[in-house]
């Protein structure tokens, strides 16, 4: 595939952390789709030079295409339109038309929201959201700010940017009239479909992925293949033009052939398997989570659409919460302790009945730092599914920070659900 683009992200916001990046993945995935290969997005604050570096940087890639997220709002600090009308050799003016228009839509939003204002502030903004490089292309705003797209001048090599703002919502919403504007589909021409298959595998080390993967090495050109380790799970992401479809099933072949006790998906995600298997099989699900607090509960709530199968969740911190919400017996607490396997037992099973759910799910673990115990380290858990057709029990002994404790207890649950719901290798 011979057609890339590159992305520059602006906001100092961003640059800080102190608001992650929405922007740069969401339009490095929209152009895949497109079949444009994404190699850089650059992320730089609102100064003016940096924001030039950054599209000299992409341009001297030789990419066809860059777009930009953010600083086109009325303020000072918002620059971009501005800097790549100069980058591109085409200098700014008011467009009175697009004047009349942000003005509509500002007095309507300051209106609506009960807001006031200094008019002449307020015009000076519109004004300044109004001004257009010369010969770019207006995408008219989801918000106040519109997009631009905006060509080398003529005679002049180099990319066309399209200039896009940084609210995710805004930038979304745009986006569909960017690709379609003309000078975009002229400098993406040459694109052809990528395709984009994802393998799953639980247990497995990367280690023993790359070996396999050597030995195969030969059959697999045209495949790019990128792994990625989270959260104790392998993603095998393969990226590909339709010539090398038969590459790819040559490497689906191999991996469902070796993995077979590990390779849990060959597409979906752990929780969409979850959420389909609860759909299919017509089941309900309750929790009683001690150590996750929540997390659980809130995992399975993640998707639209889950009241369907969640009925609830009690988070039973305490000994004595344990055992009035959930009728965790007194004894059972005191002989086995709240970390054990007996209690995620009586965990599952209270959540199960005091929900009348068909599937219950305990856990109970030491997430630490403190609170472990020769016997009981932290990062002892036990997890226990149970359902209709009898139980799945997990002793774990997670290493990491509390947060790794607590987001892989919740994972390996989410597994022992996915055996539970549609069998396949073990959790
Ligand atoms: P505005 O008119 O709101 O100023 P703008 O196009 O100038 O629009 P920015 O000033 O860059 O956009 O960003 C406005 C807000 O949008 C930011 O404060 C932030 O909350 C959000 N935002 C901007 N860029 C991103 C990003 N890359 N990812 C997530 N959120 C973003
Ligand atoms: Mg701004």
């Amino acid at each position: 595939m011979d057609t890339r683009a590159g992305i520059v992200v602006t906001g100092t916001e961003v640059l800080t952390g102190r608001v992650p990046d929405r922007n740069g993945p969401w339009l490095a995935e929209q152009l895949r789709q497109l079949g444009v290969d994404v190699g850089h997005i650059v992320l730089v604050g609102d100064r003016p030079e940096d924001m030039r570096g950054a599209l000299a940087f992409l341009a001297g890639t030789g990419v066809a295409l860059v777009i930009t997220s953010g600083g086109l709002g009325p303020t000072a600090d918002d620059l971009t339109a501005e800097v790549v009308g100069g980058f591109q050799g085409r200098p700014s003016a008011l467009d009175p038309a697009l004047e009349q228009r942000i003005a509509v839509i500002v007095e309507r939003l300051m209106a609506r929201r009960g807001w006031q204002a200094d008019p002449d502030a307020t015009a000076a903004g519109v004004r300044k959201q109004a001004q257009v490089p010369q010969g770019a292309t207006v995408l008219e705003p989801i918000g106040t700010a519109p997009g631009l797209v905006v060509p080398p001048a003529e005679g002049r090599d180099g990319p066309t940017v399209v200039v896009l703002p940084g609210p995710p919502a805004e930038l979304q919403g745009i986006w569909p009239a960017a690709v379609a504007a003309e000078p975009v589909q002229r400098a993406i021409a040459g694109r052809t479909e990528l395709r984009q298959e994802t393998v799953r595998l639980w247990g497995t080390l990367e280690v023993q992925l790359a070996v396999v993967l050597r030995d195969h090495v030969a059959e697999l050109s045209g495949l790019e293949v990128t792994t990625c380790m989270r959260d104790g799970e392998l993603e095998i992401v393969s990226r590909y033009a339709p010539g090398a479809q038969a590459a790819y099933d040559r490497l689906l072949a191999v991996l469902v052939g070796t993995f077979d006790r590990t390779l849990f998906s060959t597409g979906p995600t752990l929780d969409e398997i979850v959420a389909t298997g609860f759909a299919d099989r017509g089941l309900t699900v309750a929790t009683a989570e001690s150590c996750t607090g929540g997390l659980l509960a809130a995992r399975l709530t993640e998707r639209p659409g889950s009241s369907a199968w969640v009925l609830g969740g009690v988070t039973a911190y305490a000994n004595s919460a344990k055992e009035q919400l959930l009728g965790v017996p007194a004894d059972v607490l005191a002989e086995h302790g709240a970390v054990s396997a007996e209690v995620a037992v009586a965990l599952a099973e209270g959540a199960r009945s005091r929900f009348g759910a068909d599937v219950g799910v305990g856990v109970t673990g030491v997430a630490g730092p403190g609170g472990g115990t020769a016997e009981k380290p932290v990062g002892t858990v036990h997890l226990c599914v149970a359902g209709p057709d009898g139980r799945e029990l997990r002793a774990l002994r997670l290493p990491g920070s509390r947060a790794a404790v607590r987001d892989r207890s919740v994972t390996m649950a989410m597994h022992l659900l996915r055996v539970l719901l549609v069998g396949g290798p073990p959790a």
